[in-house]
């Protein structure tokens, strides 16, 4: 198990790494510098650096990981990205489902490709799946994802680096939002928090601030820890409740094929790994 300092998740779990940016959240990608850092270091599990890699020797991983968790799945990775073949996917999953205990939290920018996947699978009870929306641009993402019947769906808009503006929140049962972190951080207003605070208050939906990053709320830059997680004077961490997560071990039966995926033509529709 790799533990981790990711606010929302307990430890992470990388039977794939390695990726390629596909959208504007991916510009200062955490895990590109993380993966070149490690093949420097020798590490042998990123001697492909940042190419996606599938390890094989990772697969089984949770199996030994006694006390539930929840698990984000690929922080290193895109587990829909082009170079992951649905075969293998499937042996991802195998895992999830041998090991109910845990959660699983799956979370991408190839949010067509994972309605493709999961157009002809049953999503387990146990894994929660969601899309990043970092700008407007990238709003569709949430239209794939509400049509995949997963226990708990949600949204990373992290790092938040526009104005959402309103979103179709529909079928949405959590929302996390963060600032970006690192030298060439581009700042998140508040207001753009604020609004997305509100639409998730309006549908009842669980709201997660993680972080201002590198911006504080005033628009001065600092150090991260210094900004600090507090919205107006609030630490606002929800997650989501037994509603949302309600299925247990059972997952929602499979719908029709996402609408659009006739149209389906291999490619990314534009979509974290
Ligand atoms: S999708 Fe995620 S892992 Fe892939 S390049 Fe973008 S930010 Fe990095």
């Amino acid at each position: 198990m790799t533990k981790t300092k990711i606010e929302w998740t307990d430890a992470t779990w990388n039977p794939v790494t390695g990726c390629s940016k596909i959208s504007t959240g991916c510009a200062h990608c955490y895990a590109e510098a993380m993966a070149r850092r490690l093949r420097a270091m020798g590490v042998g599990k990123y001697a492909n650096g940042f190419e996606p890699t599938l390890h094989e020797g990772a697969l089984g991983e949770p199996l030994g990981w006694g006390r539930p968790r929840s698990i984000f799945v690929c922080s290193m990775a895109d587990l829909f990205h082009d170079g992951v073949p649905f075969g293998f996917i499937d042996r991802v999953m195998a895992t999830v489902r041998l090991t109910p205990r845990h959660r699983y939290q799956i979370l991408t920018k190839r949010a067509r490709r994972m309605a493709l996947y999961f157009s002809g699978r049953e999503v387990p009870g146990n894994v929660w799946l969601g899309v990043t929306v970092e700008a407007p641009s990238e709003a569709g993402r949430i239209d794939w994802l509400r049509q995949i019947p997963a226990g708990v769906r949600f949204l990373s808009c992290e790092p938040l680096v526009e104005d959402p503006g309103p979103l179709d929140l529909t079928g949405i049962d959590w929302v996390i939002v963060g600032g970006e972190s690192g030298s060439r951080a581009r700042p998140m207003r508040p207001e753009w928090v604020r609004g997305l605070l509100a639409q998730a208050d309006g549908r009842g939906i669980a709201f997660f601030f993680k972080q201002w990053g590198a911006w504080g709320p005033d628009g001065v830059r600092r150090g991260k820890k210094r900004n600090g997680m507090a919205l107006d004077g609030k630490i606002i961490q929800a997650t989501p409740g037994p509603a949302a997560r309600g299925l247990g071990g059972i997952g929602r039966q499979g719908l029709a094929a996402p609408k659009g995926l006739a149209h389906w033509d291999g490619q990314p529709g534009g979509d974290d790994g």
